[in-house]
């Protein structure tokens, strides 16, 4: 099966999933999106209003933050794949319930094996914590690791996970953003070091 092919039998899944709460308030899941040989990719928290109305990840207030971010280190959303821990709307935007998140995580965990990045950028506390947590560190807050650089030695390459604050947090705090920024750099030096 192609990659495309994998993809799209996740969405099919995700469509007709009934596994938790979301399904009853959800107007329409949102994929991830963006390269499906992306070298790096980024998981938010979880569709908000405007991405459910649009059907696409990151396009409200958040994703033009994340957009200047990609720009500040020339990259474009499609030599990337952004995707989000919950593919559902929570109702309100209220954070994701530990049950949504233990649900959901088989559907995040088949886009990466089917990508295969060799960075994850998971944002906000959310993600970091599933994705760092899933090999073996017990974080802290988001705002004591965001920027350091964990590696997961796999048998063929090393997979690197940056985790960084959610770009809603830099909305309304300069130093978030000044913060994203910096950690984009580090970015870019990963990716240069593929
Ligand atoms: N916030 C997220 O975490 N994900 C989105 O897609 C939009 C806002």
């Amino acid at each position: 099966m192609s990659k495309k092919e994998e993809i799209e039998k996740i969405h099919h899944l995700v469509a007709n999933c009934t596994k938790c709460i979301l399904h009853n308030t959800r107007n329409k899941p949102v994929f991830g999106e963006g390269s499906l040989d992306a070298k790096i990719m980024f998981i938010g928290e979880a569709p908000g209003y405007n991405e459910e109305i649009q059907g696409h990840p990151f396009v409200g207030k958040a994703g033009k933050i994340l957009d200047e971010l990609l720009d500040s280190i020339e990259l474009k959303r499609s030599d990337v794949f952004i995707t989000n821990i919950l593919l559902c709307r929570p109702p309100k935007n209220r954070s994701p319930l530990k049950k949504e998140i233990e649900m959901c995580k088989k559907y995040l965990d088949m886009q990466i094996d089917i990508i295969k990045p060799r960075i994850i950028a998971p944002m906000g506390n959310f993600a970091a914590s599933y994705i760092l947590e899933k090999i073996g560190f017990k974080i802290d807050k988001i705002s004591k690791i965001h920027g350091i650089i964990y590696q997961i030695n796999n048998s063929s390459n090393i997979t690197k996970i940056i985790p960084l604050y959610h770009p809603a947090v830099a909305i309304y705090n300069i130093n978030t953003k000044k913060a994203l920024l910096k950690d984009f750099k580090l970015i870019k030096e990963a990716l240069k070091e593929l």
